[in-house]
């Protein structure tokens, strides 16, 4: 099981996380199904309060391969329910070999700023992403997949796809005004 002590830190030098990740083959290697396995697995527990506290884990809703040094086209994305009566997640899968392959002029963003298990402190400022996404990528069984996605869960899995091109959410933050967003963009979250 995934621990915080097997997250790589952006502040590591010569990490992973900077580096442009390599596609991954199908059908799935066995260690590539372990691994898209791992980083689910790790979000659930995260996202489940006891079961974070007892393995001393941040709650994440996304985690990418690079992340835990694994510098392959992969991430795991769980955005849970925000439906009482619904408890089906906005967006769950392990998306591999993502590309984003239409986006919205409209820029989103959300209010707090973005947060990363790679990331220990707090880097304020608005990080602009785009609002709606259309998101191509194959699943653990090797199915192409083509969704769209829009507010919250299009900028989780616009940061994730950061990650598997060593991109960090703070990169994105305006340098002279970290509360400078473009234009016309809608703030959510
Ligand atoms: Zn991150």
């Amino acid at each position: 099981m995934i621990l915080m002590k097997d997250i790589v830190r952006d502040d590591q030098k010569g990490t992973v996380l900077r580096d442009y990740a390599a596609k991954v083959s199908f059908p799935l290697a066995e260690e590539d199904q372990k691994l898209a396995h791992d980083l689910m697995e790790y979000l659930e527990v995260s996202q489940d309060e006891e079961l974070a506290q007892k393995y001393g884990l941040r709650a994440g809703v996304g985690l990418a391969a690079p992340q835990v040094n694994i510098s392959k086209q992969m991430a795991a994305v769980l955005v849970p329910s925000d439906d009482e009566e619904d408890d089906t997640p906005i967006f769950k899968d392990v998306i591999i070999n993502p590309v984003i392959v239409s986006e919205s002029v409209q820029m989103g963003a959300l209010t707090e700023g973005e947060g990363c298990l790679s990331v220990d402190r707090d880097v304020p400022g608005y990080v602009p992403r785009h609002d709606r996404i259309t998101l191509k990528y194959q699943n653990v069984e090797g199915q192409t997949q083509k969704i769209r996605l829009k507010h919250y869960p299009a900028i989780v899995c616009q940061h994730e796809i950061d990650h598997l091109h060593g991109v960090l959410f703070y990169d994105h933050i305006n340098k002279d005004n970290p509360f400078k967003a473009p234009e016309g963009t809608v703030f959510f979250g």
